[in-house]
């Protein structure tokens, strides 16, 4: 197991993500419902690029970020996937999950670059 990757129970992690989520980035920690998924590469990075936004946000402005800009995807898309998939921060993240060597070289604030 890496190092900060913490299993917790699938009922508590459908709790924190709205039953949503496989994984989830809760600064300094990734939250994964089972070894599996610990060990799925792709989804670790991409929980490894939200450690990288938290960090660059100073951690709590980066939540409210993401619920605001939920919330006007929301409006915008009227579907929940729709909204979370467009949330500049998960476009980052999709977009680069199987790049293992992204944040070696991503810039600052570069989810910028996909809102
Ligand atoms: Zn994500």
């Amino acid at each position: 197991m890496t190092k900060g990757i913490i299993v917790i129970k699938p009922k508590l992690l459908a709790f924190l993500s709205a039953n949503f989520a496989q994984a989830m980035a809760l600064y300094p920690f990734i939250l994964v419902k089972d070894e599996n998924c610990a060990c799925n590469t792709n989804l670790i990075n991409h929980e490894r690029i939200h450690l990288r936004q938290q960090i660059e946000m100073l951690i709590l402005p980066f939540y409210l970020v993401y619920a605001l800009e939920y919330l006007y995807r929301r409006l915008q898309k009227k579907n929940h996937y729709a909204a979370y998939r467009h949330i500049s921060f998960e476009r980052e993240a999709y977009a680069n999950e199987n790049n293992e060597n992204y944040l070696q070289s991503r810039r600052f604030w570069n989810f910028l670059k996909w809102t």
